[in-house]
């Protein structure tokens, strides 16, 4: 693996840096103690193309290699995890997912409107009873002549009150031993689907996360995406490729927590001296930076193997694992580094440290990560 950017990389990186100056960080604050980003976000994370990152042009998208979406996902979420969110899941869960199993016409219908910020996508796997344990869901798609008629909700839904389109995954079949799920792509102005904000959250709190009610939702048959029971096989490959995507968000967070220890230790004095200069101030700031740069290869690792088409699922539960533990040590140091300022929001490390807490639980908890990179070790389920 090559750890040096090519020329297109750091170029992308340093836009992405840029763009979080100009349009993110005089808002910060704002966002997250109003509980709401500014959703023309959207439209301009699309006309940067960072909506369309890796998606082919001639579906709207903007290319570019997956390190080159690590190194944009890992700018935003230094900049703010909740705008950051929005881009991993309406890209990265949705619009990715629909480039790799979408119909042709499902392709031509969501890319072009989800690349360019028209759309925003959200993924809808979480029920109120069923989180881990995913393939349990009790969400019902019951088929009636040419369409699909859906029942059920769910849980804890990010964009869910701003998306256009649910990737949505619902029971169609029953049977003993059957996987019986599979996946829709259902528009939100459906009649029958009904959203609700969560509001309260500890972390995150710019993002529009939503509980979704649905109620006798009539979508036509052409709404499945891939075949019929392959649903839960493919929300499991949409998860892979977006652990890599938390875990560069969790980089951004982990890096932002070391910018702001570096920056306060040596501006703030105490006895006398600046406490950059005190040894156990010293401690805090390198156990960061080893949590920065080990979270970092692990990413990059995962999207070298994603870009050379090999085999990168285990590898993605491991980087987003470590580096969503890191990034709660990271932030945690630095809040440390920054003592009593540390404790409010004036100050940007507590926020880190709420942002990076629930990284540890979405997307699969780390019990979950350590529980498939143990079943890929010894070839037991252990589930
Ligand atoms: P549970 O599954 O009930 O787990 C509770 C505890 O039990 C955890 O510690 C867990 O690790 C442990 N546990 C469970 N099973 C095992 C086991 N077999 N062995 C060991 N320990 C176990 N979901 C979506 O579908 N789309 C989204 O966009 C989305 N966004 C989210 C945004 C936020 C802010 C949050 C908080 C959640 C989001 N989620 C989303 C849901 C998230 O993926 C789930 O919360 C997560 O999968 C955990 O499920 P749970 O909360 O039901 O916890």
């Amino acid at each position: 693996m090559n750890l040096e950017l090519s020329e297109e990389q750091e170029a992308v990186r340093r836009l992405a840096e840029e763009f979080v100056a100009r349009e993110v960080t005089p808002h910060v604050v704002e966002w997250d103690r109003g509980e709401n980003v500014d959703k023309s976000i959207v439209r301009k994370l699309g006309d940067v193309g960072f909506l369309g990152l890796t998606i082919p042009e001639e579906y709207g998208g903007s290319g570019g290699d997956h390190l080159a979406y690590c190194l944009v996902t890992e700018e935003l979420g230094r900049g703010d995890s909740s705008v950051r969110g929005i881009v991993s899941v309406s890209l990265g869960l949705v619009a990715k997912t629909i480039a790799s199993w979408g119909s042709e016409e499902q392709k031509r219908q969501w890319l072009p409107r989800l690349a360019s910020g028209e759309a925003v996508g959200c993924f809808g796997l979480t029920e109120p009873g069923t989180g881990s344990d995913a393939g349990s869901l009790a969400t019902r798609a019951v088929r009636d002549g040419d369409a699909y008629v859906i029942d059920g909700s769910k849980m804890f839904i990010t964009n869910g009150t701003w998306a256009d389109v649910v990737l949505l995954f619902a029971r169609t079949n029953d049977a003993p031993g059957q996987k019986g799920v599979s996946a829709f792509l259902v528009p939100t102005d459906t009649p029958g689907l009904t959203r609700r904000t969560i509001h309260g959250k500890l972390g995150l709190r710019g993002q529009a996360t939503a509980e979704l009610v649905l109620e006798d939702v009539r979508v036509p048959a052409t709404a499945m995406m891939g075949a019929e029971g392959k649903g839960f096989s493919l929300a499991m490959s949409a998860l892979a490729k977006g652990r890599m995507s938390v875990a560069a968000g969790c980089v951004g967070i982990a890096q932002a927590a070391l910018d702001a220890a570096v920056r306060y230790a040596g501006e703030r004095e105490q006895f006398g001296k600046p406490i950059a200069s005190y040894q156990l101030v010293q401690e805090l700031i390198s156990d960061i930076a080893v949590d920065v740069d080990a979270a970092r290869l692990l990413t990059w690792r995962v999207a070298d193997l994603v870009d050379r088409g090999q085999d990168f699922a285990t590898a993605a539960s491991k980087a987003k694992l470590y580096a969503s533990e890191a990034a709660v040590r990271a932030a945690n140091n630095a809040l440390q580094v920054f003592g009593g300022y540390g404790y409010i929001d004036e100050y940007p490390v507590g926020k880190l440290l709420r942002d990076a807490r629930v990284m540890t639980l979405y997307e699969g908890t780390s019990q979950i990560q350590k529980l498939i990179i143990g079943r890929a070790l010894t070839g037991v389920s252990a589930f």
